[in-house]
């Protein structure tokens, strides 16, 4: 019988008319319920639509009393409309008062039907409401029924989501869709955004729900699924990475979702049923999201990522929409809003514009959270679901110091965030005005504050600061945001470019630091099951020698008549160094040879990152010229906890003796050969940590540019000496792993030092 069905497609017909009728909201949606009451031959048809408290509220209807409009509510999950809301699923009942969810409301006069039929209407997987048609009579829906009913709901969806409700709303009842949303992260990159959404991969609007000509439709789905089924196989068959996020996985699960059969039985039936092919696509891919989302297995749930993607792909083809947002439609404070997001895709939104960055996925190690925090964006990842709770242009504030996301706030909640942001800027504008005031303690001490940095981008955080230098420069960076291995030609341009920028002082070049968690995605990639003790740094190097002479070439080349700083990371022995330090001097022999100027002063260092490094630091200081103190990695290593598992890290802290004693023993050694130390881990650039640092002896810290002000206040209200006392003290009395946080905390306080 399908597509046989006169009735349906009348039915969609004559509710198209009535979606484009110039009537007030209420008006409209009486029309649809007596339109569908009418059509159907049912007694009665009824919307609900969710409010903000969970409460389901009778908007229209066609056959019960109307005085219950605005008045009836259940609690999502009461009752057979509760019900639908909470499961997402379609329920048809031939005796609904037998069934043992049924609950009565007097005031509708609901008692005297038999046969109930209700769907959900879903966006984006929510429930917004629930439509239903009861008979007197008892009776069996038929599929085709059902199937027109969830039909007619999209359409209640996208009334829902346009906004046209919000006028029939009482005061004080707000519609779930439009309700205000605290959401919770990580917190990736610092700082308070406020602005509106700007969906990273925009949604289809489909302006077209309903066609007359299923045939017509369907031959465009199937040349659509043709296209899109044509560019994946191009996809696979061209290698290992297509574009951002296209890994071979991927797309074989997209190829598989597009041949499967459920699925696309699934479309065809949508358009039997009188919908366009992109209206059919939403429409199961709506019903999906609604069963996946509501299942915990994170297998399960990336699989809807996957046909989520796939889905999206088949709307963009079908209505030949642009899949990025167009940039002159960004508004002023964009807030961008993504499941994930490649580092390159981040650099092509106008900085000007943006405001902040939420992801789904995205931890504070991922690499467009590098990118974040070097532009200063505020960066909250990890946020379930965003992407389907949010509305484009919907108002939002990111909070990327605490990792909060307020979507949708309430205007004392805007209020508050917009203080806290113009306090920020307030006490950056009082960290501007110290850019050229020495850093100098109180009793004289002069301590080096430089700057870690790792693109061009960076690069003019060195004025801004007034860094002394940049004191880690990060070269796998540019590695990492690549879609392949940078030339030689590309790696110098960017070291030239490197030293251009800071003229007067050297910089520290660090060597590729791949590996562990830091990922090249046109590498390939060796599943480790510990990769942070696994091939990373310069082990790497050591085993792939070109790649590391090649790198050093460029290096050296940049540095040509300047003074400049190379250091190795993650050496574990003393034979390390002398194998890195080999390959250097063969560089410099190859470039000397073809008459290329060298650096005027080569000064050669490591990181000091793996612990064996402490118990031979006398013979690997005679080596070196200068070393500094990786203490994320040290750190990671000393305590046994995996510095990117929240879970583990707030078990250890780098203010207890054990911490502080090791980083201790490193300056004193390095005193006595005289050897510069800095350090430049994540401690070095929070105030409290970086006084203690002071208080054991570091003279320099190397430290993201955003924190260079906060530590220079800090320095320049302590007195050197008196901290170190302090320390001493407090080291010799404590015993374990008790931290000294809360005693410096007070001294500081105690001495108006700001942290
Ligand atoms: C460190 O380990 O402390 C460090 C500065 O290097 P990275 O964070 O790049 O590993
Ligand atoms: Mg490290």
């Amino acid at each position: 019988m399908r597509g046989a069905l006169g009735g349906p497609r009348l039915l969609l017909r004559r509710l198209r008319e009535v979606m484009a009728e110039p009537v007030n909201a209420q008006a409209r949606l009486d029309k649809i319920v007596v339109n569908i009451a009418s059509n159907m031959v049912a007694e009665v048809c009824s919307v609900y639509v969710l409010r903000d408290d969970g409460r389901l509220e009778l908007f229209a209807t066609e056959g019960l009393n109307h005085e219950a409009v605005h008045l009836t509510t259940m609690r999502s999950g009461e009752g057979l409309v509760g019900r639908i809301a909470e499961s997402a699923e379609s329920l048809a009942l031939s005796d609904a008062q037998s069934h043992p969810a049924f609950s009565y409301k007097p005031e509708t006069g609901e008692e005297i039907y038999h046969s109930f039929l209700g769907v959900p209407i879903l966006r984006g997987g929510n429930t917004l409401g629930v439509l239903v048609v009861q008979n007197k009579a008892r009776r069996t829906y038929s599929e085709e029924e059902v199937e027109v009913l969830q039909t007619t709901a999209m359409l209640l969806a996208e009334m829902i989501a346009s906004g046209e409700l919000q006028s029939i709303v009482r005061p004080g009842n707000n519609i779930a869709l439009r309700r205000p949303l605290a959401l919770h992260g990580s917190a990736v990159a610092e700082g308070v955004g406020l602005g509106h959404v700007v969906l990273h991969e925009p949604r289809v609007s489909i302006k077209q729900l309903i066609s007359d000509d299923p045939a017509r439709e369907e031959s465009r789905l199937d040349a659509a699924l043709e296209s899109v089924r044509h560019t994946i196989d191009t996809l696979i068959d061209r290698g290992d990475q297509a574009g951002p996020g296209e890994h071979v996985e991927v797309l074989e699960t997209f190829r598989m979702f597009a041949h499967d059969r459920g699925w696309l039985r699934r479309l065809r039936e949508a358009i039997a049923s009188g919908l366009t092919a992109e209206a059919a696509v939403e429409r199961v891919q709506n019903d999906a999201r609604a069963k996946l989302q509501r299942r915990t297995d994170p297998y399960l749930r990336e699989r809807l990522h996957d046909l989520d993607d796939l889905a999206n792909r088949l709307l963009h083809e079908l209505t030949g929409e642009s899949f990025v947002v167009a940039h002159d439609q960004m508004p002023d404070n964009a807030i961008i809003v993504a499941r994930t997001m490649g580092p390159a895709a981040l650099l092509d939104y106008d900085r000007g514009k943006l405001r902040g960055l939420v992801l789904e996925d995205g931890g504070p190690s991922s690499h467009v959270a590098i990118i974040a925090r070097a532009l200063g964006i505020p960066m909250v990842g990890d946020v379930k679901n965003i992407v389907d709770l949010v509305e484009p242009n919907d108002a939002i504030i990111v909070d990327g110091s605490a990792g909060d996301v307020q979507l949708r706030p309430q205007p004392d909640v805007e209020a508050s965030y917009g203080e806290k942001a113009r306090l920020r800027a307030k006490r950056q504008e009082q960290y501007h005005k110290l850019r050229d005031v020495p850093a100098l303690t109180k009793d004289g001490v002069a301590i080096g504050l430089h700057m870690n940095a790792g693109l061009a981008i960076d690069l003019p955080h060195v004025a801004e600061t007034g860094a002394a230098s940049i004191g880690l420069f990060r070269t796998e960076l540019q590695f990492m945001v690549a879609a392949q291995f940078p030339r030689v030609k590309e790696q110098y341009a960017l070291y030239k470019n490197v030293m251009d920028a800071v003229p007067d002082v050297p910089v520290t070049f660090r060597t590729l630091d791949i590996g562990g968690d830091k990922i090249l995605p046109y590498m390939s990639h060796f599943e480790e099951d510990n990769p942070a003790l696994g091939w990373r740094a310069i082990r790497i190097g050591l085993d792939r020698p070109a790649l590391l002479r090649l790198q050093l070439r460029a290096m050296l080349r940049a540095g040509a008549g300047r003074e400049m700083r190379i250091m190795f990371p993650m050496v574990a022995t003393c034979a390390e160094f002398d194998a890195a330090k080999h390959l250097l001097e063969r560089e410099i022999a190859h470039l000397t040879l073809h008459k290329y100027e060298l650096p005027r002063d080569l000064k050669l260092g490591i990181m000091i990152e793996v612990p064996s490094v402490l118990w031979q630091l006398d013979e690997m200081l005679a080596r070196v010229d200068f070393v500094s103190v990786g203490s994320n990695d040290l750190m990671q290593y000393v305590f046994a906890a995996d510095r990117d598992n929240r879970r583990v890290a707030d078990r250890f802290d780098p203010l207890s003796p054990p911490a502080l004693r090791l980083l201790k023993s490193i300056t004193d050694r390095a005193a006595l050969t005289g050897t510069p130390v800095t350090l430049c881990g994540e401690i070095g650039g929070r105030p409290l940590e970086a006084m203690a640092l002071i208080g054991i002896g570091y003279r320099g810290l190397s430290m993201s540019p955003a924190s260079i002000g906060p530590v220079k206040a800090m320095l320049l209200a302590l007195n050197a000496s008196e901290v170190a006392g302090l320390i001493e003290d407090l080291l010799a009395q404590k015993s374990g792993a008790q931290s000294i946080r809360q005693e410096l905390r007070a001294y500081a306080e105690a001495k108006g030092v700001p942290l």
